[in-house]
């Protein structure tokens, strides 16, 4: 049994969300609908997760007499992202059951710390090695072979932190670039997709998956998904077997999502696990009986889990800055899209405003061009 076994926020109770992005916001409107109150934590005033809130705290991460506040006002913390420092969990620690708990946090926090527990639960992921220093990437270069990619260990999130080593030359300047940190190099994976699936966990260990999708970046920063993802019914299985696997494994409760690498030969090898809702199943909101912020919140409320079964096929679209501000007007004027906007004050280029989920009816998705699923988006 771990620690936060059996913790149930009862009706009107309060749900703690470290972190103001548009994830707690989300998370905080799911929130509202079965009950409950909530309470973001985060350092930026006017956050996107504030504006939706009952309650909130402007302070630092590192704010111990403000975080002890915070954990006594809430039945419950969870958070929405993992890179929460150490110091948070240590002030946190306790005072308040975390869903998800420490140890799910500091895995994911690690891609060394990931991919050995990725192989532990059973999800097969690209060879790597750890390189500390650059003798040890050549020796690694040696074993994995090129093209390689080689990432600091720690957050790297959109691309950040890495770099791809295609030919020889390219291994002094990519460790000049990324050391001292610590650092992994992985095997550059051909893959034919790059999909994602969705397991949440409840605190009884119940499990309920969503349907894989399969993702499109620009820039690095996911643009689009396709729900369901057009895969053989074998690989459609195994993406969201792994995630349940992971899932379990973690001993999780609340929402996990696990990127994944679908190879030509239909097989799929596991990259990164976020244990929160995910950018790539904001789909799940309007084409699911239960969204993913509504199944997080249920896991982490210790309610029953919620319907992952969808109801319609799905492409979402992110609205990234600034084109994605000048794209709303047209969006949210279409009938067939539901159109979700995040409340952040600036346009900055590269910033996830909000997003578009253009519905489908159920099994059509496969039977069309990219071009026919996107439609207006
Ligand atoms: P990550 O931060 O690990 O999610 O990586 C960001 C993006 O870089 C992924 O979505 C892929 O498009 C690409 N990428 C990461 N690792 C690899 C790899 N081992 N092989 C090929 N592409 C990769």
């Amino acid at each position: 049994m771990t620690r936060s076994d059996g913790v149930r926020v009862p009706l009107g109770g309060t749900i703690g969300i470290l972190g103001g992005g548009q994830l707690g916001r989300m998370s905080a409107m799911a929130a509202a609908r079965l009950g409950f109150r909530t309470h973001v934590f985060a350092p930026e005033a006017d956050s996107p997760g504030m504006q939706v809130a009952t309650s909130h705290t402007v302070a630092a991460y590192d704010d111990v007499a403000a975080l002890h506040r915070f954990a006594d006002a809430v039945d419950i913390v969870t958070f929405e992202f993992e890179n929460v420092p150490a110091a948070t969990l240590e002030a946190l620690e306790g005072r308040a059951t975390c869903r998800p708990g420490i140890r799910a946090l500091s895995i994911c926090q690690d891609r060394l710390a990931e991919k050995r527990f990725l192989e532990e639960a059973g999800v097969r992921v690209a060879p790597w090695r750890e390189v500390r220093t650059e003798s040890d990437l050549h020796a690694a270069l040696a074993e994995i072979g090129l093209p390689a990619v080689l990432k600091t260990t720690r957050m790297g999130y959109d691309g950040r932190g890495q770099a791809v080593i295609r030919e020889p030359g390219d291994a002094a300047p990519a460790f000049a670039r990324l050391a001292p940190k610590p650092l992994i190099l992985e095997a550059f994976v051909p893959f034919a997709a790059e999909i994602s699936a969705i397991a949440a966990r409840g605190v009884t260990g119940e499990v309920a998956v969503y349907d894989a999708i399969e993702n499109r970046h620009r820039h690095h920063i996911l643009d689009l998904s396709f729900a369901p993802a057009r895969l053989s019914a074998e690989a459609s299985a195994l993406a969201r077997d792994n995630a349940a696997r992971v899932a379990e494994a973690l001993d999780l409760v609340g929402v996990v999502a696990l990127e994944m690498f679908l190879l030509p030969d239909g097989s799929v090898l596991g990259n990164e696990i976020a244990p929160r809702p995910h950018n790539s199943g904001h789909w799940t909101m309007d084409a699911c009986l239960c969204g993913q912020f509504e199944q997080h919140v249920r896991a982490v409320a210790g309610l029953p889990l919620g319907n992952p079964a969808r109801h319609a096929d799905a492409v979402m679209r992110n609205l990234v800055g600034p084109e994605g501000l000048e794209a709303w007007p047209g969006l949210v004027a279409q009938r067939g899209v539901v159109a979700h906007w995040y409340g952040k004050e600036e346009a900055r280029t590269g910033r996830k405003l909000g997003h578009a989920n253009r519905l489908l009816p159920l099994g059509s998705l496969r039977e069309l061009s990219d071009t026919e699923a996107l439609g207006g988006l």
